[in-house]
């Protein structure tokens, strides 16, 4: 039973070089052109080599270093949330080695006030869908709740639970449904935004015991709206919809050689669930018949917002220096595999 091609928008983000990179005049490899679909990776590996060689890619949309928070989530999720307002389901994934930008450009800064221009995907989502409400003709009505879960080692640990954390997928019929999982019901964008600064610092305590966990495992933030409204002949309709925003693992865990015990269990999970999300997408875009959701917990999770009525886009996060060089090749290949059919 396929319902034929699916679309999935694919856009790339470099980062700017650091204070760091910047000091240490680190040469920079990684070119987007002006038009913002075209990404080009200089090969060149000599800096006195006068004939630089680029191996390009096009994309659907590409954001140089400059590109403000607000232009990626116009290009990258407005239209996913607005459909999420509609009752359908959508999913924003943000997948690149760690340090190329995933987090600042998921979730940026949380707070509210002066640091807005900086704020990322997930708080800039929770404002849209509040400011629904207040631009309604309809005088529409929403209720709201959000979950956030981070899975490490084919485990999944609620964020936002006082208590017991332990998450299991269950399949209820067609349903996928999270045992176990906290659901917090929210009537303020500032009340939404507080529990993903919660669940954030609940992950970074965590990752205290464990040395930067987070860029081994996946966040996932969740977040179920339902609209009611008063049609042009005052029937009310209500429409359900749910979103994932994804913070993926750090795709270099996944290539890393050589681990051994512990990383070594963590490389062959993120290894499997980065592979299985790949192949999900592609039988998506090519509209196979069967998508192998179950070969992995990640693409389990994400099921009911990949493929469907649901809309997806991927971002893929690179950093812009010769060091990353390699990582950048395999993080442009992956994403473009996503996208072409
Ligand atoms: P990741 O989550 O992929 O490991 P981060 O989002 O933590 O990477 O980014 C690494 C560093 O680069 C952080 O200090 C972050 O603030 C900075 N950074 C990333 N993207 C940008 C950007 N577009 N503009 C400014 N700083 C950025
Ligand atoms: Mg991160």
């Amino acid at each position: 039973m396929s319902s034929g091609p699916q679309s999935v928008r694919v856009v790339v983000r470099c980062r700017p070089p650091s204070k760091e990179e910047l000091t240490k005049a680190t040469p920079q490899v990684v070119r987007c052109d002006e038009a913002g679909q075209v990404v080009a990776l200089i090969r060149g590996t000599s800096s006195a080599s006068t004939q630089q060689k680029a191996q390009t890619y096009e994309f659907d949309q590409v954001f140089g270093p400059d590109a403000t928070q607000d232009a990626v989530y116009s290009a990258a999720a407005a239209d996913i949330v607005g459909r999420v307002l509609q009752g359908c389901n959508g999913t924003v994934i943000a997948y690149g080695q760690t340090g190329s930008g995933k987090t600042h450009t998921m979730c940026g800064a949380l707070g509210g006030g002066e640091a807005w221009p900086c704020a990322g995907i997930i708080p800039r989502a929770l404002h849209h869908i509040f400011a629904y409400t207040e631009e309604s003709q309809a005088g529409a009505c929403i209720s709201l709740s959000c979950s956030y879960l981070e899975l490490y080692n084919e485990v999944l640990t609620d964020l936002l639970s006082d208590g017991a954390s332990k998450v299991d997928i269950l399949e209820d019929g067609k349903a996928m449904v999270l045992k176990g999982l906290t659901k917090c019901t929210v009537s303020s964008c500032g009340e939404a935004l507080a529990l993903l600064e919660r669940g954030t610092v609940k992950r970074r305590t965590a990752e205290t015991l464990l040395n930067s966990q987070s860029s081994r495992s996946h966040a996932v933030f969740i977040v179920d709206v339902c609209v009611r409204e008063v049609t042009s002949n005052s029937e009310l309709v209500e429409r359900r919809g749910r979103l994932h925003l994804v913070d993926l693992a750090g795709s270099e865990s996944a290539s890393r050689s050589g681990a051994v015990d512990q990383r070594a269990k963590e490389a062959g999970s993120i290894n499997r669930s980065l592979l299985t999300l790949g192949r999900v997408i592609t039988a998506l875009v090519e509209g196979q018949g069967h998508v192998p959701y179950r070969g992995s917990k990640l693409t389990r999770l994400l099921q009911d917002s990949l493929g469907g009525n649901a809309s997806t886009c991927i971002i893929a996060a690179v950093a812009p220096t010769a060091q990353c060089r390699e990582e950048t090749a395999s993080t442009l290949d992956y994403a473009h595999r996503a996208r072409s059919i």
